[in-house]
């Protein structure tokens, strides 16, 4: 490896790029590792970020903890709203809507999950909603939030990912992160090597480091552009490539869930924010014109637009090699999937958390990479699957797009877990798979598949058995959220006093 300083042998780490993703790894390395590496970030204001990005994850929470972020301070300082799901409209059919929470429905047996249980319910009578037995979806339902013991609520965020960019900004930079504003014009690479010895800036500049961290957005200037690692375009499986983003005024106080409303080309977000709502619309530029989409998404929101129009277009796909010589992609020059799920934020966690871990202290060892490589990818692949099912698995066939959709060849492990669902109820979850098994009930029940059998176990109970079963679930559910404040007048309380 070039360029160690040999003073002090400190490894010498340079951000390219000061968007989520850039300041996310200033924060996250300069927070763990402080002096023991030598870490600056370029960022050119004349360029910009992306400037969308709303809507988290679970594991968010996790990230922020683990940078001892007082989660009051943070959600002040980013306008953040608790998110406890997401509502899906008109996905299965056009007027009918299902809810994926971040929460646990009822309660699994170790050998088959919740929903074997309720699919024994309905063939006994039993009529309740398979939602009625998750608490993060009721609560979401009645517009509620509290923190709970024990983390029983499992939630994420809805923020302003420009102000948490800036408040990771203040952090990094207080944990020795030197900030350098200038526009990168080339980057030099080593003659024998291979490796990007240098990054030039306009003016001259010439910023040296033994590893590079590409967070450059859809430019992807290091990886990309002077590495060539390649990418692997996923477009025929999720044929949405535009975007138009637009920041209005909030019309009624923040509801703790992101809403994702299909149209006949793609679909809609709603984000509120605690100052503002996030609204945009993503649709196939091959069924709808740009104006069209403006259009549909000026006539459809509510209260004043506060924003220009942001038109964003994208290529669906991973870069085939995430980390390269000694450049690792994190965040947009990684790749794109779009914002479905909202697992943008959540891959460049995993890629920064990850990155940490093999952060090398000599020469960088080609295993690390391939693991690295491996990992990430692992993640961007079972990611992709989960958005494909939604648009696969509808019944919507109104519009060309979604007969496409409906027709279009889906990766074998897809099928293999959408069929193994429809035929048995059984989901399992391989290899540390974001999306855990309820969340692919909850999708896949959603988009309209009923299962034809469920495990035997289920019918072991009596019918009076699984009436006291579940009547008891419910009435937990019933109890905790009727105890539970409303979402906005908890922010309130909370951000003021926090
Ligand atoms: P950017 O924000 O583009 O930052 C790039 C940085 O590189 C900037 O600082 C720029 O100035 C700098 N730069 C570029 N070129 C140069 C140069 N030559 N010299 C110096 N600096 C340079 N994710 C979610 O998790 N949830 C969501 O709800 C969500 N919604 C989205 C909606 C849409 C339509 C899109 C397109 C994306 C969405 N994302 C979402 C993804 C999310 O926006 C990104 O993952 C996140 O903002 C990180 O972007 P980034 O930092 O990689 O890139």
């Amino acid at each position: 490896m070039t360029g160690m300083d040999s003073s002090t042998a400190r490894l010498k780490i340079v951000i390219a790029g000061g968007g989520t993703a850039g300041w996310m790894a200033a924060a996250a390395l300069s927070g763990t590792l402080g002096a023991a590496i030598d870490l600056t970030l370029i960022e050119s204001d004349a360029i910009g970020t992306i400037g969308v990005g709303e809507s988290t994850i679970p594991p968010i929470v996790l990230f922020n903890r683990l940078m001892g972020i007082n989660e009051a301070a943070f959600m002040r300082a980013t306008q953040a709203t608790f998110k406890l799901g997401i509502q899906f409209e008109n996905w299965k059919h056009v007027g009918e809507s299902y809810f994926h929470s971040f929460g646990t429905t009822g309660k699994d047996h170790w050998s088959a999950g919740f929903q074997h249980f309720w699919l024994h319910g309905l063939t006994c009578g039993h009529s309740r909603s398979y939602d009625d037995y998750c608490l993060e979806l009721k609560a979401a339902h009645e517009g509620k939030f509290a923190h709970l013991p024990d983390d029983r609520m499992n939630y994420a965020y809805q923020l302003d990912s420009s102000l948490y960019a800036a408040f990771l900004r203040e952090r990094a930079e207080g944990d020795g992160t030197r900030r350098i504003e200038g526009r990168i014009a080339a980057v030099e690479l080593d003659g024998a090597s291979g490796n990007i010895a240098a990054l030039m800036l306009d003016g001259e500049r010439r910023i040296e480091g033994d590893l590079f961290i590409d967070c450059t957005g859809f430019r992807a200037l290091l990886i990309e552009g002077a590495l060539h690692a390649g990418f692997d375009d996923w477009t025929h499986y999720l044929p949405c490539d535009s975007a138009i983003a637009v920041q209005t005024a909030s019309v009624a106080p923040p509801v703790p869930y992101t809403r994702a409303i299909a149209h006949d080309a793609g679909w809609q977000w709603r984000i509120p924010l605690q100052h503002r709502q996030g609204n945009g619309i993503v649709y196939c530029s091959r069924y709808l014109a740009k104006d069209d989409a403006l259009d549909r998404l000026l006539g459809s929101i509510e209260g004043d637009v506060l924003t220009e129009p942001n038109f964003i277009g994208y290529r669906t796909g991973a870069r085939r090699k995430q980390w390269y010589r000694n450049c690792v992609a994190v965040g947009l020059s990684g790749g794109f999937m779009e914002p479905l799920e909202s697992t943008s934020i959540h891959l460049i966690q995993r890629a920064v958390l990850r990155l940490i871990r093999m952060l090398p202290s000599g020469p960088v060892s080609e295993r690390d990479i391939a693991e690295f490589n491996d990992q990430q990818f692992a993640d961007m692949e079972q990611i992709r699957d989960f958005l494909i099912l939604h648009y696969k698995v509808t019944e919507r066939r109104d519009s060309p797009f979604w007969r496409q959709c409906a027709a279009m060849p889906i990766p074998a492990s897809l099928e293999q877990k959408i069929e193994l669902f429809r035929e048995t109820g059984r989901v399992f979850r391989r290899n540390e798979e974001l999306f855990v098994e309820n969340s692919w009930v909850q999708v896949m029940m959603g988009q309209g598949i009923m299962p034809q059998r469920y495990h035997p176990i289920a019918a072991k109970l009596r019918p009076d058995e699984l009436e006291a079963f579940l009547s008891m679930l419910r009435d937990g559910v019933e109890r905790t959220v009727a105890s539970l404040p409303a979402h906005g007048a908890y922010i309130a309380r909370y951000c003021a006093v926090g």
